[in-house]
């Protein structure tokens, strides 16, 4: 249908639309072993990034880079596959539950008390957003525009009291552009393998990537 293929104009639409559906980048403390979803220079009351870089808020660990994009890393091959496992995956983006295992009740999530329903196959479309999303979380002049998808809808318990204040903001995005630049590299590696490797999706690439 028209509803699965890119369309360029798609560009136009806001991060929260277009990323409605995708994991969370969650990311495990290598200290305390806390697990969170990281959202990019935004609040949380699980992390904060600081002036060098990403700090666990349960144990103020502070992330080596290495820690950090060996982790981006293993989410971008577990998704890429996932793409060609047939995993099924949670509709539900603050779920993210992903398994192979089919619930008694059909397509309902086996999560606790999670509504959202398993889909049976992870699309070329959702792929790329799920890279494109990983992308968005280290672009820092989106960053500091505040125009990354919000880690948490405001009802959720883990959501922010507060928004981080604009100036901190800015000011966070310049001193951590060169550890957002390696991760947002580490995300383009990807990206440019998958564009070599599915054919169909070639032109999209050609398209949306510019070295
Ligand atoms: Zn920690
Ligand atoms: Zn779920």
């Amino acid at each position: 249908s028209s509803g699965d293929s890119l369309q360029p104009l798609e560009s136009a639409i806001s991060d929260e639309e277009r990323f409605k559906d995708v994991a969370p980048l969650n990311v495990n403390c290598p200290s305390c072993n806390q697990q969170f979803p990281f959202g990019g220079i935004v609040a949380s009351k699980r992390y904060q990034i600081c002036y060098n870089g990403l700090q666990c808020s349960q144990c103020h660990h502070q992330f080596s880079p290495l820690q950090l994009s060996c982790q981006l890393e293993r989410a971008l091959r577990s998704h890429i596959s996932m793409y060609y496992a047939g995993y099924l995956k949670c509709d539900d983006g603050t779920c993210g539950i992903i398994t192979r295992q089919i619930s008694v009740f059909g397509k309902r999530c086996l999560g606790e008390d999670c509504m959202g329903v398993m889909s049976y196959r992870y699309t070329d479309k959702q792929l790329y957003n799920q890279l494109l999303y990983f992308e968005s979380l280290f672009d820092v002049d989106k960053n500091k525009k505040g125009l990354v998808k919000p880690l948490y809808r405001s009802e959720h318990p883990d959501a922010p009291d507060a928004a981080l204040p604009a100036s901190q903001i800015m000011a966070l995005g310049e001193q951590n552009r060169e550890l957002f630049q390696t991760m947002e590299s580490v995300v383009h590696k990807y990206l440019k393998n998958c564009a070599r490797r599915y054919v169909d999706m070639g032109t999209i690439f050609d398209f949306m990537i510019a070295d």
